[in-house]
């Protein structure tokens, strides 16, 4: 069986990486498709070798540009790959440009078309990646949800039919990479909080993005912020670079063994990042999220993960209040990769190969 993968950015490559393993140990033939929506080496290419991610079959090279010229551009280099390859399914993961241009293409040259993290609903319509949830899950022949939460949305839209309950791929990534990990870092000797802050609703109002790195200042143990490009952009066009500086400790972007080391030994981590919210929660490091909804509602329900929103004083009290909390054992539930091969394998009723 030919499964087409359709990745873009970081968190792609985190949930990509178990599915591709998955796949080709089971025998079938994965084909892996980069449009190229990150480019840079510290959030693309460290990420292939760090999660053993085979090098991309096609790498469509659609770079920066704004939303609507990056989805265009895919498609344009998607659908004729698509129709050429005429892979037995397209798959397709999370929220991004690159997602809806994948599920766009595969309509496009009839593909059948499976969606990875089917179902999650922040309920923000404003949130360019809502959009492309509720778009891709209803254009998908298969949904891949990861949790019972995912499982309701989709009913509550009527989204009834080629809908799998298989649980969060990421968890798989955090295992695989936590396992192999040599643990080059040395422990810390004082507690800090981790912060993570890219969401285009914080970055791109500069009273929003000097809220929230002003309340993660006032907090008492140093922060440490590993700088997504897009935020870097915005503090300069902002002419806040020098004073971001100056509030919070900010450090290029990390590889994800590094970053989940620096996860998992935070005292609490702020971040606006969804995959953030759910590695702390697997990771037993207390989460405050910089939004006022989340798509991950279990973790506040399990009291791991509290919504500050992005006012300041909200921001100190909830990161203190994290910080004091005692840190969980961590808790990895595995096994979601095998689960979406499983169903991949039923949808398209393929006779699975003899492993030997
Ligand atoms: N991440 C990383 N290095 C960093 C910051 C984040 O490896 O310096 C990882 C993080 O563990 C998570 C993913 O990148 O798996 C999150 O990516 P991002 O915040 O871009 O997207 P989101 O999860 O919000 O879709």
């Amino acid at each position: 069986m030919n499964v087409c993968s359709v990745v873009g950015v970081r968190p792609e490559f985190v949930m990509a990486a178990p599915v591709i393993d998955e796949l080709a140990a089971a025998g079938h033939d994965p084909t892996l498709v980069h449009t190229g929506q990150h480019h840079d080496d510290a959030l693309s290419a460290a990420f292939f070798d760090e999660l053993s991610l085979p090098q991309p079959d096609h790498h469509l090279g659609v770079g920066s540009a704004p939303r609507g010229e990056q989805i265009a551009r895919a498609v344009e280099r998607l659908v004729p790959l698509l129709a050429a390859r005429d892979p037995d399914a397209t798959l397709v993961y999370g929220d991004t440009t690159s997602t809806l241009a994948g599920a766009i293409a595969a309509v496009a040259t009839d593909t059948p078309l499976a969606h990875v993290e089917a179902g999650l609903r922040s309920a923000d319509w404003r949130m360019p990646e809502e959009r492309a949830r509720v778009v891709v899950d209803h254009l998908a022949d298969l949904r891949l949800a990861p949790t019972s939460d995912a499982l309701a949305a989709l009913d509550a839209e009527g989204v009834t039919g080629g809908v799998r309950d298989v649980g969060d791929v990421r968890a798989d990534a955090v295992a695989a990479v936590r396992s192999s990990d040599p643990g080059g870092l040395p422990a810390p000797t004082s507690p800090y909080v981790l912060a993570t802050v890219h969401r285009a609703a914080t970055t791109d109002d500069a009273a929003a993005l000097r809220g929230v790195l002003t309340g993660l200042a006032r907090v008492a143990a140093p922060v440490v912020l590993p700088i997504h490009p897009r935020t870097a952009d915005r503090l300069r066009a902002f002419d806040d670079a020098d004073w971001a500086a100056e509030q919070v400790r900010l450090i290029d972007p990390v590889g994800y063994a590094e970053f989940l080391t620096l996860l998992a030994d935070a005292a609490a981590v702020a971040t606006d990042s969804g995959g953030v919210q759910r590695e702390a929660a697997y990771l037993g490091t207390p989460c405050v999220t910089l939004r006022d909804q989340t798509e991950w509602r279990e973790t506040v329900r399990d009291g791991r993960n509290v919504l500050a929103g992005t006012e300041p004083d909200e921001i100190t009290a909830a990161v203190e209040e994290a910080v004091a909390e005692p840190s969980r054992e961590p808790d990895v539930p595995t096994g979601a990769a095998a689960a979406i091969v499983a169903a991949i394998e039923e949808w398209r009723g393929v006779e699975v190969p003899e492993v030997s």
